[in-house]
């Protein structure tokens, strides 16, 4: 069996699937995030998020318990400035949502800083607070198995972040606010390693990076735009570990990335 074949058994991919051709030689044409026609959640992502980028830390709905936050704008401001260090720093000093409570450390982000390609995830689990180090845990194997599908490895022109950088509390999904809160670290991010796709791991990650309602089953397949940098989605890990018959979809998803890193690297 080829190393290849090895990578995808790991996925749960049998038989070997070979990168398309003519199905992929259509484009999508770029587009813009569309409104989810379905109803909105309570405290829906982007909104919160979209808040925060007009200056919001109104936005971060702070439990009770929690330390004050901080002003949002100057937040934002603050970090518009800063190199890695110091925004890894600011991240490991962060109390600005609920979720710095429990985290044992925080965990702000990990790979090559100058990568083409972001990975964006939700949040991190218990071994990634364990270790201060994003998908680490199985489905950090399963994407370390996802990468390596497409000829790329941890740490080798890919970055790997996640939406929030403190654990949520038994895994949960992290809460619109917490997301909120902690985007200027991602965009501040984004703006340091200046990648050339990104791809977004989950609905939280999607509506995140894109301020807008996604369901990922719709936003397959498709480019969004992000100030200028095309973003990719496809399933969390986490959830392909849950929900294996998607697994191959992930694959296409994958396949569709390089598709478009490929024509981006032409241009
Ligand atoms: S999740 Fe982000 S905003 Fe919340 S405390 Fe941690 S670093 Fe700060």
């Amino acid at each position: 069996m080829s190393r290849r074949e090895q990578i995808l058994a790991e996925m749960g991919l049998a038989p070997l699937w070979h990168l398309r051709g003519a199905e992929h030689a259509a484009e999508p044409e770029l587009v813009t995030p569309v409104a989810d026609p379905r109803p909105a959640p309570p405290v829906p992502i982007a909104q919160a998020v979209s808040r925060v980028a007009q200056t919001v830390l109104e936005a971060v709905s702070a439990p009770a318990a929690t330390p004050a936050p901080r002003d949002a704008a100057a937040k934002g401001s603050g970090l518009a400035h800063m190199g890695w260090e110091e925004l890894d720093q600011a991240v490991k000093d962060c109390r600005a949502c609920g979720l710095c409570k429990a985290r044992k450390q925080t965990v702000f982000g990990v790979g090559d800083r100058e990568a083409d390609w972001l990975f964006v995830g939700e949040g991190p689990g218990a071994e990634e607070d364990e270790r201060g180090e994003p998908f680490v845990g199985q489905a950090g194997k399963l994407l370390d198995a996802m990468l390596g599908s497409i000829g790329l490895q941890r740490g080798q022109d890919v970055y790997i972040a996640n939406s929030v950088k403190c654990r949520p509390p038994g895994n949960r999904t992290p809460e619109a606010g917490e997301i909120a809160a902690c985007h200027p670290y991602l965009e501040r991010q984004i703006e340091l390693i200046k990648p050339r796709l990104i791809v977004a791991l989950g609905r939280p990650a999607a509506q995140t990076l894109l301020n807008a309602e996604i369901k990922i089953s719709s936003a397959r397949g498709r480019v969004f735009d992000r100030h200028g940098i095309p973003v990719v989605v496809t399933y969390h890990p986490a959830y392909l570990l849950r929900n294996l018959e998607d697994k191959h979809k992930a694959w296409e998803d994958l396949c569709f990335a390089v598709d478009q890193m490929q024509a981006l690297k032409k241009n």
